[in-house]
């Protein structure tokens, strides 16, 4: 329950003086509905005014001048300002505003009155004016006029200044509250406590206290971020205390390891001993498997659902695409079947009596491992014994589609697998609910990709080399992202490649693109993997999440555009084979300087993990790994990169807070429910659920 305390901030922006039903929607929008979000909108910027007189007024400064009115200016053609002339002891000073003020104006500054005027200086040569004065008052209220404002973001119709005396006022209302933050890590900080910190920060005295960096800010942040860690914490212990069967290593997956045509890399082995101890502890697993496309992940999932096989559990592997749990069929049938284990697939396409008796082999047991798509979850699957659940990119299904999924087995363990290198100091941010396992090895015997940049005049010369490539046996992907704002111009952008591709080359250039109808796109899809396709090209990265390991050239148009993990990935779908692979990173010239050293970083590393890493500090800020789309959270305080030292403090933090007090009933534990209550993130939100 929400503590009293907190009412007055938890209550309609409309609450606030001077919010009527017509600002109330624009506040509502740069800042959220409640008081709340309006006391999380922190200043971007700073104005500095200085008192000045007419002769010394600086161009382009912020200034206030103490004038008398001398005479106003009405316009003398539309499209004139209003002009006030006003005076002071060294000269003019001209005042002016367009659109209508004018009667209003001549009402409240008649000529004769004294005023402070304050507002941007425009010179010229000896003139003086000020177009649109933030200020013109009393000339005995001159102490009114801020000497420095904190600038906030503003919108058409609320401008920055209206809004600051929002944040004044939901700055009032803000209580002092318990302290939830341990003092010994506070006092080691030097954090001010969290009113405090607020007044700082909305009373900015100069450009160091808007820097993330500043301590009042850096306290802002970490209390997000332990509210948040916190939550996660909590559902990672709710999921833990579900009881799940225990699932022991056997030698049923031994021998499919053994008849592997090879050995396991050391990064395997550690995930799979990860898998193995969760599986066997008697409660749910939620565990994540992270690592660069092929570095190895569905060979441990494999063994995993060996393992559930031999406790005489049923596994499922759900793929976003049906190409994907193909492909996956395709790898795992084989070995597991070799071992006596019947392995189906079934995918949108299984219809009438085919899949009736897909469906009855699930619900009689007879079927030990289900590989598919979405159509393993429809309500009329039923599995007699489901013991293990893998889902395979798992950021590209929802949230329920994945529960729907493992709610077909009592308990059953769940594997998430992602290919999105997410830096080691994210992580905790991003899958703080699940467990990671990262495989951060590759498998032997990869020939590292030769990558280099291009512009985009030399595609001509690029499309010769390709055709060479193709006349003898070489396959290469062609991307042509989604670039425009209009789907219609970025197909046609992409049918114009490939024909003028087919024109150079010859009739083996395929095209894929995300509004082909599904069969068209798996029958293009499987001619490239049978090799009929030698070049293909397609629109998004969504139609190559496959494995074709002849394909060893990889040319992607407006590289500049992508982020670096996507690049990485997309290069990962070549140099799989035992062909000398490369990619080429078309660009429109000129690169910026930044656009540049991205680029290097891809053509010197093949790690995902330290690209991610590398991006990320380039990039110092934003959404550098298109993290939003996999779920990350959407701070308002905290920035994940400025503050990413906090991140793992904060887990480390919340956990203990847990272990200690899992009730929160101590003093400090209930003020850390406030703290919960204060940024709405509790146990139960939807975060980022993956499991
Ligand atoms: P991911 O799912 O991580 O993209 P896969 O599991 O599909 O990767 O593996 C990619 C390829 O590497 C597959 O052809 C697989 O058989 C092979 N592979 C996996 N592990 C090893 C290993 N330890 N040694 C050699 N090849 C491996
Ligand atoms: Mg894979």
């Amino acid at each position: 329950m929400r503590p009293e305390i907190l009412f007055p901030l938890f209550t309609p922006v409309s609450t606030l003086k001077g919010v009527g039903p017509r600002v109330a929607p624009l506040v509502e929008r740069l800042a959220g509905p409640i008081v709340r979000d309006v006391l999380f909108t922190l200043p971007q910027g700073l104005i500095r005014r200085t008192a000045t007189t007419s002769d010394r007024a600086v161009d382009g400064q912020v200034q206030t001048f103490l004038v008398t009115i001398d005479a106003h200016l009405p316009p003398q053609r539309s499209g004139q300002p209003w002009r006030v002339r006003a005076w002071d002891e060294h000269g003019f000073v001209t005042l002016t505003w367009f659109k209508g003020h004018g009667p209003h104006l001549e009402r409240q500054h008649p000529v004769g009155a004294r005023r402070a005027v304050s507002g941007k200086v425009e010179r010229f040569g000896s003139e003086i004016q000020v177009a649109h004065p933030d200020y013109l008052l009393d000339a005995d209220r001159v102490a009114d006029i801020p000497p420095i404002e904190p600038v906030y973001p503003a919108t058409a119709g609320l401008p920055s200044r209206t809004f600051r005396k929002f944040a004044q006022e939901a700055l009032e209302r803000a209580a002092a509250l318990p302290e939830w933050q341990d003092p010994a890590w506070l006092a080691k900080s030097g954090f001010p406590a969290w009113r405090e910190a607020l007044a700082l920060v909305h009373g900015p005295q100069a450009e160091i206290d808007l820097s993330p960096m500043s301590v009042a800010r850096r306290r802002l942040a970490y209390d997000e971020l332990l509210a948040h860690q916190l939550a996660l914490a909590q559902r990672k212990a709710g999921k833990r205390s579900h009881p799940a069967p225990r699932i022991v290593a056997g030698p049923l997956s031994d021998s499919v390891e053994k008849a592997l045509p090879f050995r396991l890399t050391g990064a395997q082995i550690r995930a799979l001993s990860e898998v193995r101890g969760d599986m066997a502890s008697g409660e749910r697993m939620g565990r994540l498997l992270q690592g660069d496309v092929g570095s190895g992940k569905t060979v441990v999932a494999m063994l995993a659902m060996a393992d559930a096989a031999s406790s005489g559990l049923q596994s499922a592997l759900m793929a976003p695409t049906e190409i994907l749990a193909r492909q996956h069929y395709e790898t795992l049938a084989p070995p597991l079947e070799a071992q006596g284990l019947a392995v189906i697939l079934l995918t949108g396409r299984d219809k009438g009596s085919a899949r009736a008796s897909k469906l009855a082999k699930l619900a009689d047991g007879s079927a030990a491992v289900a590989v598919g798509t979405h159509a393993l979850f429809q309500d009329d699957v039923a599995f007699k014994a489901l013991g293990l659940t893998i889902i395979d990119e798992q950021h590209r299904f929802g949230v329920n589609e994945r529960k729907r999924l493992q709610d077909k087995g009592a308990g059953a363990h769940l594997v998430a697998m992602s290919a999105t290198p997410i830096p080691r100091t994210l992580e905790l941010t991003v899958f703080g609910d699940l467990d990671v396992s990262r495989i951060d090895e590759k498998p032997p015997g990869r020939t590292p990709v030769a990558t280099r940049a291009a512009p985009t005049p030399r595609i001509p010369e690029i499309i010769e080399r390709l055709k060479a490539a193709a006349q003898a046996g070489a396959q290469a992907f062609w991307i042509c992202p989604l670039v425009s704002e209009s789907e219609k111009i970025d197909l046609r952008d992409a049918e114009q490649r490939a024909a003028a591709l087919r024109q150079a080359i010859g009739p083996s250039v395929g095209l894929v693109h995300g509004q082909m109808p599904a069969a068209e796109k798996d029958a293009v899809m499987a001619d490239f993997v049978d090799g009929k396709v030698s070049v293909l090209v397609a629109t998004t990265v969504v139609e190559v999440g496959v494995n074709v390991p002849n394909a060893s050239i990889m040319v992607i148009e407006h590289a500049d555009r992508f982020g670096l993990a996507q690049l990485h990935q997309l290069r990962g779908r070549v140099g799989r084979g035992a062909r000398e692979s490369s990619c080429v990173l078309l660009y429109d010239p000129p690169l910026s300087e930044t656009a540049q050293q991205r680029l290097d970083i891809l053509r010197r590393s093949d790690d995902g993990f330290e690209i991610a890493e590398k991006d990320l500090e380039l990039r110092g800020g934003g959404d550098p790994l298109g993290l939003k789309q996999s779920g990350f959270p959407a701070y308002r305080l905290a920035d994940p990169v400025a503050h990413r030292d906090l991140i793992a403090v904060a887990a480390d933090d919340a956990r203990l807070i847990l272990a200690r007090d899992p009730d929160l009933t101590s003093p400090r534990g209930q003020a850390v429910r406030t703290l919960q209550e204060l940024f709405d993130w509790k146990a139960a939100s939807p975060l980022n659920d993956a499991g």
